[in-house]
């Protein structure tokens, strides 16, 4: 068994919408949900920059609507992928952040910091929510926390879950291991409702969120747990039921009067406030208002959506969710009628329509609605941590065997895809393969790995490629031999040998070219010092600014108190007086901004003038 990391460790629900931190109880062979400060159990995944600061969790999502160029959220959705990815697109036109094309096609999210326009990658937004949640964790816990449990979508390929692996070392974070979200759900709900249990149990996960949907059928036996398949969706979650109402809600305002607020981007954030909000209503209510005062250019926008509309406008999503359920179950060959649970999870999945539809498809089973659907991924990532590191002494004895979400080959004549290790394969696992070369005394063979389920190898996902070069000369057929092997976090390293000399050659598929290079880490890492510096700067500036208020206002208390000012000299008085003017404009002068030694400068003033007469 693998060495396990010292301390304690902590799970790590990085979501499109909302991020989640808990951690193993070991005294209760539990796993805590950790609060933020704000006392809520989950943390908007969402940063915001202003002239002055920066702003992550709550607090960004509060002022989304006064600053909604340099709000971000959904970085998920953009982390691996390339700017022209379709997807990106679509998402442009409705995001009011703006989003260029950087190096290798690489999105990046332009803000305006401090007065300055910055560029930045989808990595480091993820990394300020990522050290947001390690703050919380480390104010809870009172002890700096390094090691992590960070969990993404199942469907999340593999450059997605690098740069997910990059924006948790960015946040100076020592990510033990990258986990799926329904695998760490399975693991939440197996071990809070199903101990004990020594029957073989199929759990069937449907975690739909703000961004991503994910199935995965986990069977759960004793203390193995299984995934069997996984299938999913990263394009489809809550914000695709929300841009519809909100498309519609636009369509409608347009046409009524007649103008056009699809470029005004705080009057789309409005609406998109106001849109959610009615969505969630809609899951426990048949109909619902939305109102928005002065939505644009003074007119107030107020209208009515029944559950039965909502549900019309997004009917084509409900149902391609239940197509991508159908197919967890054919890749699991396992039949419906055999399957023991169904589990919820993500804030979507509160939706009744789903629900019906979910059970519909299960032959009128009960679903499951016992475990915290906001809190289970999280719950799972802290156990998983656990079991990685010193913090679990209990004897949980866990296997977790997990799987890979998408095919891997290599491209060979005439593009076509060769799979080694086809899709749902259990990790780690190992697959071999003597392939010919083409031509005659061929030199060089080029072997080019490709993700993904296309049987043209150019329509997948290119992960790398490699020459095994000098070949013996030989007629075409000579064989190669090729073989993939996949560790248990899912990296890959393929290896090529020509079979009659042994020549070989080794790579690990490290995706460099949509992955952040070393370089670029490291000076994002410094960048996120700075980020913290200012921020810490901020916080001085503002405690300064308060130490200051306070003391005016005791100073003026006792002026205004007779006995206490009958005791002053009147040439002192005066003295007082001009310094409590100034010590004011200084607080409330709507001038530039004030830095925090002028604060403490006029602090130290009023104190040496003051405390001699209150002594
Ligand atoms: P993620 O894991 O992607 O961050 P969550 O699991 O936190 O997402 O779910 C967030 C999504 O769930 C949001 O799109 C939100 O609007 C939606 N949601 C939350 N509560 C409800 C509800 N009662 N009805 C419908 N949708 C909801
Ligand atoms: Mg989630």
């Amino acid at each position: 068994m693998a060495t396990k990391h010292k301390g304690h460790a902590i799970g790590i629900d990085l979501g499109t919408k909302y991020s989640c931190v808990a951690v193993w109880d070991d005294q209760n062979g539990v796993a805590k949900i950790i609060h933020n400060e704000q006392g809520n159990r989950t943390t908007p995944s969402c940063v915001a920059f202003t002239d002055s600061h920066r702003l992550v969790g709550d607090a960004a999502k509060n002022q989304a609507a006064f600053n909604p160029k340099n709000t971000i959220f959904d970085a998920k959705r953009l982390i691996g992928r390339k700017f022209s990815d379709s997807i990106i697109q679509d998402d442009l036109k409705l995001w009011p952040f703006k989003v260029v094309s950087g190096v290798n096609d690489k999105p990046l999210i332009s803000v305006e910091y401090k007065g300055e326009e910055k560029l930045l990658a989808a990595e480091e937004i993820s990394s300020m929510i990522l050290t947001k949640m390690k703050e919380i964790a480390e104010a809870f816990l009172e002890s700096p926390e390094k090691n992590a449990v960070i969990t993404v979508p199942a469907y999340f390929n593999d450059s997605q879950r690098k740069a997910t692996q990059d924006a948790g070392a960015i946040a100076g974070l020592n990510v033990m291991k990258i986990i799926n979200e329904p695998t760490a759900a399975a693991l939440a709900y197996g071990l809070q409702k199903r101990s004990n249990c020594s029957e073989e149990r199929n759990v069937f996960v449907f975690d739909l969120g703000g961004g991503t949907f994910d199935v995965s059928l986990v069977t759960i036996k004793g203390d193995v747990y299984q995934v069997k398949a996984t299938a999913g969706d990263t394009q489809l979650g809550g914000e695709d039921f929300d841009n519809r109402m909100i498309d519609y809600f636009v369509k409608d305002f347009n046409k009524k009067n007649n103008v056009d607020i699809s470029e005004n981007p705080r009057s789309l954030r409005r609406l998109r406030t106001a849109c959610e909000r009615a969505k969630m209503n809609l899951s426990f209510a048949k109909q619902t208002t939305i109102e928005v005062d002065s939505l644009f250019q003074g007119t107030d926008f107020y209208s009515l959506i029944t559950r039965s509309r909502f549900e019309e406008l997004n009917k084509d999503l409900f149902l391609k969710c239940m197509d991508t359920v159908e197919k967890c179950l054919v890749d699991a060959k396992v039949d419906k009628n055999n399957v023991h649970d169904v589990v919820l999870v993500g804030g979507s999945s509160r939706i009744p329509k789903l629900q019906d539809l979910l059970q519909e498809f299960f032959l009128g089973k009960d679903l499951c609605r016992s475990i915290n659907p906001d809190e289970a991924v999280a719950y799972g990532a802290a156990v998983q941590a656990a079991l990685l590191s010193e913090s679990m002494n209990t004897a949980l004895d866990l296997v977790l065997l997990d799987v890979t979400p998408l095919s891997l080959g290599i491209s060979t004549k005439g593009d076509v895809m060769c799979v080694f290790i086809p899709r749902n394969s259990v990790l780690p696992t190992k697959h071999e393969k003597l392939l010919g070369t083409f031509e005659d005394n061929q030199s060089t063979a080029k072997i080019a790995v490709y993700e993904g389920e296309r049987s043209r190898a150019s329509d997948n996902n290119l992960l790398g490629l490699f020459c095994l070069t000098d070949l013996d000369p030989s007629p075409r057929r000579h064989p190669i031999k090729v073989c993939f092997d996949l560790d248990e976090n899912g990296i890959l390293k393929v290896y090529a040998e020509e079979s009659k000399t042994g020549k070989k050659k080794e790579v690990t598929i490290v995706n460099d070219k949509k992955r952040l290079t070393a370089q670029e880490i490291k000076r994002m890492i410094q960048e996120a010092e700075m980020y913290k510096e200012d921020d810490e700067k901020f916080k001085e500036n503002v405690e300064a600014k308060i130490a200051l208020e306070e003391y005016v206002y005791m100073m003026s208390g006792f002026m205004e108190d007779g006995k206490v000012s009958s005791k002053i000299k009147s040439s002192e008085k005066k003295n007082i007086e001009v310094a409590i003017e100034e010590a004011r404009e200084l607080l409330d002068g709507n001038q530039k901004k004030v830095e925090t030694a002028e604060f403490e400068k006029c602090l130290q003033k009023l104190r040496s003038i003051f405390d001699p007469i209150i002594m």
